[in-house]
């Protein structure tokens, strides 16, 4: 059986510079991917937009992908696509055991560290319970991008979108410009899902509407959809009678969220948090079962490419780094915030340059983000707008928890 010092799963850009940093301190890597290309859900972005932070130039998702996959030439990682992870069993003196499928048959590898790298996945109409019946034409977000994008098919001439999230609009401007018509954008919530660059670019500049508080709720249409009914919804979301109207369309497309894909970190015990629906990790984005690292979608949703990079570097440097025992101390964060990624901190371990993830709760403006130790405040930024769509990245100096009494509290201040 081939050994490695690291295990990186899921080939996007989250696993891509994982593998890469790690190859470059030395460490033995594989790379596991379940497609036959790498490059992950770029593959199929062929709108610009990524690498502004990284790169300071608007890349296509294959340009950004490419960046990494070039250098993956010159070095050392082994890549085995089309190759499937069934299995990972864990023994304190062998490490870890990947089983995989791959196109020669069942494949075994032993690891001492895994990066799990596995991305997200879509909510489909069965997680959103839109009633109806069950006739041809409906996609998620992402099946729909990948038919154009990569198959040349268009799913419907006439479509309805569910949900503003960014695939939703990006999809929107994409059906357009290939001639369909997109009827408009339905949003269950008050306030747009995405990103206000994209509600901008790809909803006003081509005139498709957005009904916010609008949600779907039957699909008409035995063999093939021909019509969605939709319907106003109250502050709790519930559809409010007699708002009821039938729009036309041959496709539905949802747009209704992405979950962290997660099923081997359930396998394997790794607890998981119920905000990110990620896994719980320290500042070395190492999750709960030591030795067990994950980044990019499968931590947690996020919007720019760039993060997910860089938390995939995060991660291959806290594998390739040898520590003995953690003691872990939670951050807590008020209501003010729907998440924090990292949610620990390792205090045996460096963390002066802690990189901190987090979306608040709500949409806020003048406010400031503070951290305290010990109710000593040693971070605050002022944040002229804050909303739920647009993850924020600050940098914290948390050296001065020492002990595991140690109180890291993480406040949104006037
Ligand atoms: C439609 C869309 C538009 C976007 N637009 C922008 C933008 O304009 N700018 C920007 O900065 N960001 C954008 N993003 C966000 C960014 O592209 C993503 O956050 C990022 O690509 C996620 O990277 P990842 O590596 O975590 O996951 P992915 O890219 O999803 O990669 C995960 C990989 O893991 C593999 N895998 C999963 N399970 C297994 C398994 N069991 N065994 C083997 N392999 C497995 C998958 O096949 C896949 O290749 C967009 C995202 C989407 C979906």
């Amino acid at each position: 059986m081939a050994f490695y010092d690291i295990i990186v799963i899921g080939g996007g850009p989250a696993g891509l510079s994982a593998v890469l940093r790690a190859d470059k301190s030395g460490k033995k890597t594989l790379l596991i991917e379940r497609e036959g290309r790498l490059g992950g859900i770029l593959k199929q972005c062929i709108h610009d937009g990524f690498g502004v932070i990284r790169f300071g130039e608007k890349l296509s998702g294959p340009e950004y992908a490419e960046r990494f996959t070039a250098l993956l030439k010159s070095s050392n990682v082994q890549v085995s696509l089309w190759s499937f992870v069934t299995d990972i069993q864990h023994k304190a003196e062998d490490g870890f055991t990947v089983t995989y499928l791959c196109r020669d048959g069942v494949k075994q590898a032993q690891c001492k560290k895994i990066i799990l790298a596995t991305g997200c996945r879509e909510r489909t109409r069965n997680q959103i319970f839109v009633q109806g019946d069950r006739g041809a034409g409906v996609f998620t977000a992402g099946t729909a991008q990948n038919l154009v994008n990569l198959e040349g098919v268009m799913p419907g001439r006439k479509c309805v979108i569910l949900g503003s999230g960014d695939i939703g609009l990006i999809m929107a401007r994409r059906l357009t410009l290939e001639g369909a018509t997109v009827e408009g954008v339905y949003e269950a919530k008050s306030t747009p899902s995405g990103l206000p660059r994209n509600i901008h670019q790809c909803l006003e500049d081509f005139n498709i509407p957005l009904h916010l508080s609008t949600t779907v709720t039957r699909v008409l249409g035995d063999r093939r959809v021909e019509a969605v009914e939709i319907c106003q919804v109250d502050k709790q979301m519930r559809p409010v009678k007699g708002t009821e109207k039938i729009v036309d369309c041959d496709c539905l497309i949802l747009a209704v969220g992405l979950i962290p894909e997660n099923e081997i970190a359930t396998a394997l015990g790794v607890q998981l948090d119920k905000r990110t629906k990620g896994p719980l990790v320290d500042q070395n984005l190492e999750t709960m079962r030591t030795g067990i690292f994950c980044c990019g979608n499968a931590l947690h949703v996020n919007d720019l490419v760039d993060y997910v990079s860089e938390s995939g570097e995060t991660a291959a440097d806290g594998s390739c780094s040898e520590r003995s025992g953690r003691c872990l101390i939670d951050i807590v964060a008020d209501k003010a915030f729907s998440y924090n990624v990292p949610q620990k901190i390792n205090i045996n371990d460096r963390r002066d340059k802690t990189i901190l993830y987090f979306r608040s709760a709500d949409i806020v403006t003048d406010k400031k983000v503070a951290v305290y130790i010990d109710g000593n405040c040693v971070f605050s930024k002022k944040f002229l707008h804050l909303s739920p769509p647009e993850m924020q990245r600050i940098t914290v100096d948390l050296s001065s928890a020492t002990s595991r009494k140690s109180r890291i509290e993480l406040r949104m201040e006037d």
